[in-house]
């Protein structure tokens, strides 16, 4: 066994637990083990440790790991951009939720190609940095209602963000303050939010989900 994936697992474990506790003693947090940096050894490895859910930023490569490691119960997350190209392969890998759905448009399309229901995150783009997906704050709570109201098989149950990318932790904050406002707004269940460098902050903030990669491996 890598000793050092072990430790570093702990750590964040151990640093979840701290964070979570500030927040309050019912608040419970999901780590979603990042693994596009990887390979299925080290998703083996994690697996052997505990962790259970893994998410993957790529169809393609999402697709060849569910089917790699299919002799394992794990659950998949998605959490990259969506190609409309790629919504059937997506769909055929039966992904435990979506973080990334960004527009109506996006939505619709993948309602369309549904035939059972599958959990999906409203992505925001809480920073307003021109590189990152996701809908606007000021626009996400109509967005958020809309795709409820017209896409029947999209089980809309909560909101993702990626923290604004910035030395200054006023700033991460503010991203995730404005996330977490739209989660309460719209009455949601997941709030998907924190990442290796930011992940503390984010569940002080809320978060009830973080997606942690390169800390496990460094
Ligand atoms: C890569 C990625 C992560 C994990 O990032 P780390 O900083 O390596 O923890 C989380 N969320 C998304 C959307 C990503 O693409």
């Amino acid at each position: 066994m890598n000793e050092k994936l072990r430790s570093n697992l702990d750590r964040i474990i151990w640093d979840i637990e701290e964070a979570r506790l500030q927040v309050s003693a019912h608040h419970i947090v999901k780590l979603v083990g990042v693994t596009k940096y990887t390979d299925t050894q080290t998703i083996r490895d994690l697996y052997e440790l505990g962790q259970r859910a893994f998410g993957e930023s790529k169809v393609q490569q999402l697709v060849s790991r569910s089917e790699e490691l299919e002799d394992l119960p794990l659950e998949w997350h998605f959490i990259g951009r969506l190609q409309k190209n790629k919504i059937n392969h997506l769909i055929k890998t039966n992904p435990s939720l979506v973080h990334s759905i960004d527009s109506v448009e996006l939505a619709e399309a993948v309602n369309k190609r549904l035939e059972r229901p599958m959990n999906c995150l409203l992505q925001i783009n809480s920073s307003g940095e021109a590189s990152k997906a996701g809908v606007a704050p000021e626009e996400a709570k109509d967005i958020f209602d809309r795709i409820k109201e017209s896409c029947e098989r999209i089980n809309l149950k909560g909101v993702m963000t990626i923290g604004a990318h910035s030395e200054d932790e006023k700033l991460i904050q503010k991203s995730f303050e404005t996330t977490r406002k739209i989660f309460e707004d719209t009455n949601s269940e997941i709030c998907s939010m924190g990442m290796s460098g930011d992940y503390k902050l984010a569940i002080l903030c809320g978060s009830n989900m973080i997606r942690v990669g390169s800390a496990l491996y460094k």
